[in-house]
């Protein structure tokens, strides 16, 4: 894809920020279990988080693929920080598009400055795939909704200001049109947090969230009662290609380092680079990065050009996370012994990718979706 300037300039700063300020902490931040706030609010100054957001309402009003372009550099230095501009981009927009004016006045400022994080809430503990069947209870009450129930496996929830939260307004029979979206502050009373124990993206860390009649104004809505889940969910088509992104960033980063270390560590009295079984399965790499890279700047694209993209952004999402655990893996063994050690960053970010195979949905929720929309396309 041929950026424009102003594309390859923010690009250019997205590097420069993750590669000298980023990288070198990406393994304390997981020891420290949180991203620093500073830090975002330094990459909020920078224009690095959601800048597609309305210029109105406090964004830059750049094309989605700017964004994507940011995700992919950020994922190269820590790919757990880019989860910060993911969620501001997917909650961001929910927030403008779907909020009440002072509402999104008051919150997409603050998330693509780096002041606030939300997160968001939609998996419960009986399960995540089947999004919709949820059971956390919105009971009216005036101009106010009682929030009752559980969130699990929540992003970022004990470090979050919000959670854009999905839960039912009307019975369990009325499935995904029972759904409503709220945004709930964290410090809301009744409001508390239990951090899973996890295998990777611990500077992230999944909580279970616990609402105990939980009083939200109906201010907070976002979009129309019972709507929340058909209209809010189109969000995730841009969540999806930005995650693509933020996984082969950090695939690229374990390249780039095995390319140098092939060329230092020698075996049968020569560089390892001078053999082809060691070269080759780099190569393929770089060939699978590059596709799926194209792939989701190409969705990008077609949000930015008002075209359909569920299909894409799907495979974005299974494609993904899938080439960059393969590639780093890859990676892990070109390196040999050192490769397994834990000083080493190749393991963390074969743990931190993995959790993007689940996270946001599974590879088969993705086919399904792209089963959908082809079946529906060669309707006879
Ligand atoms: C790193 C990470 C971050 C996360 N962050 C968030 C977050 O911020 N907010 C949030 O709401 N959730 C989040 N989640 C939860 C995530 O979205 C869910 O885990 C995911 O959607 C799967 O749901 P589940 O775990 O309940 O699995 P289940 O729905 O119980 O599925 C179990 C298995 O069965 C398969 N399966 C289920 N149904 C079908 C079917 N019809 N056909 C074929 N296979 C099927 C699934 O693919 C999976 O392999 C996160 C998860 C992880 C790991």
């Amino acid at each position: 894809m041929i950026l424009s300037d102003e594309q390859a300039q923010i690009r250019d700063t997205a590097r420069r920020f993750a590669r000298e300020k980023l990288a070198p902490g990406y393994q304390r931040r997981e020891a420290e279990a949180r991203v620093d706030r500073a830090l975002i609010a330094e990459m909020g100054a920078l224009g690095l988080i959601a800048p597609e957001l309305p210029e109105d309402l406090g964004g830059y009003g750049m094309p989605s693929v700017t964004s994507g372009l940011i995700a992919e550099e950020i994922g190269y230095g820590d790919m757990n920080v880019a989860y910060v501009q993911i969620l501001g981009s997917l909650n961001g927009a929910i927030i403008a598009r779907h909020g009440a004016p002072d509402l999104a006045a008051e919150w997409v400022g603050r998330i693509v400055s780096g002041q606030s994080v939300v997160a968001i809430g939609l998996t419960e503990p009986r399960g995540g795939s089947d999004a919709a069947n949820l059971a956390l209870s919105a009971r009216r009450d005036g101009d106010h909704y009682i929030l009752k129930g559980e969130k699990s496996s929540i992003s970022m929830a004990d470090q979050a200001d919000a959670v854009v939260l999905f839960a039912r307004t009307g019975e369990a029979s009325d499935g995904a049109r029972g759904v409503t979206a709220l945004l709930v502050p964290m410090d809301t009373p009744g409001v508390s947090t239990l951090r899973f124990t996890d295998l990777g993206s611990k500077a992230i860390g999944r909580s279970s969230i616990f609402f105990d009649e939980v009083r939200i104004p109906v201010a907070s809505r976002l979009a129309a009662e019972g709507s929340g889940f058909i209209q809010v969910m189109q969000g995730f088509d841009f969540s999806r290609a930005l995650i693509g992104l933020q996984c082969i960033g950090a695939a690229q980063a374990s390249l780039d380092e095995s390319w140098a270390y092939v060329q230092e560590r020698e075996a049968f009295g020569g560089p390892i680079a001078r053999n082809q079984g060691v070269t080759f399965p780099l190569a393929e790499g770089e060939g699978l990065i590059a596709a799926v890279r194209q792939l989701c700047l190409h969705t990008l694209a077609l949000r930015d050009a008002g075209q359909p993209h569920t299909s894409e952004a799907a495979i974005c999402k299974w494609l993904g996370p899938k080439t960059a655990v393969d590639v780093i893996h890859q990676c892990l063994l070109t390196h040999g012994h050192y490769g397994w050690s834990l000083d080493l960053p190749h393991q963390q970010r074969l743990r931190d990718v993995m959790g993007l195979e689940i996270g946001d949905g599974t590879a088969q929720i993705m086919k399904l979706i792209v089963s959908r929309e082809k079946l529906r396309a060669a309707r006879p």
